[in-house]
């Protein structure tokens, strides 16, 4: 049976050192919802990739997310991709000890809604990458 994971919003995933990265449709989003130009909002919110292929979002001096405020996410409605989609579409070996959400064991068709809600994806994009059940673990 497919496990879903329900985050429970504890943000440690937006204070570990990373990087995330921002497309050009992101950028523009983020910029919009922050009501910024692009270019203001890559010069305030924006560093170069460490493999200078794109651009990532900045860090506090403690090295959590610039977007993070207390326990909240600034652009929760329009967050990166990348956030979207820990810890269902990508995740990494252990990282339970770190991350609170709830392990949920679902039906094959349940477990798919789940992740295309929980990242943002269409349900056809989730079907074709868990296609295998055996991946969907
Ligand atoms: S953009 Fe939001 S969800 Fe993503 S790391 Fe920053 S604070 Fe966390
Ligand atoms: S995905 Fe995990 S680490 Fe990130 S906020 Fe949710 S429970 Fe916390």
């Amino acid at each position: 049976m497919p496990v879903f994971y329900e985050c429970q919003r504890c943000t440690a995933c937006c204070r570990w050192p990373g990087q995330v990265r921002v497309t050009e449709v992101e950028i523009r989003r983020l910029a919009e919802f922050l009501g910024l130009d692009e270019f203001t909002f890559i010069q305030r919110y924006c560093r170069l990739a460490a493999d200078r292929r794109g651009l990532v979002l900045e860090e506090k001096p403690d090295g959590s997310c610039v977007f993070l405020e207390g326990r909240d996410c600034r652009v929760q409605p329009v967050k990166p991709q990348q956030c979207r989609d820990f810890p269902n579409w990508w995740r990494f070996p252990g990282f339970e000890a770190q991350c609170r959400a709830r392990p949920r064991p679902l039906d094959a068709e349940t477990y798919l809604r789940a992740v295309a809600e929980a990242t943002g994806r269409s349900l056809e994009e989730v079907k074709q990458r868990f296609s295998d059940p055996a991946r969907a673990r």
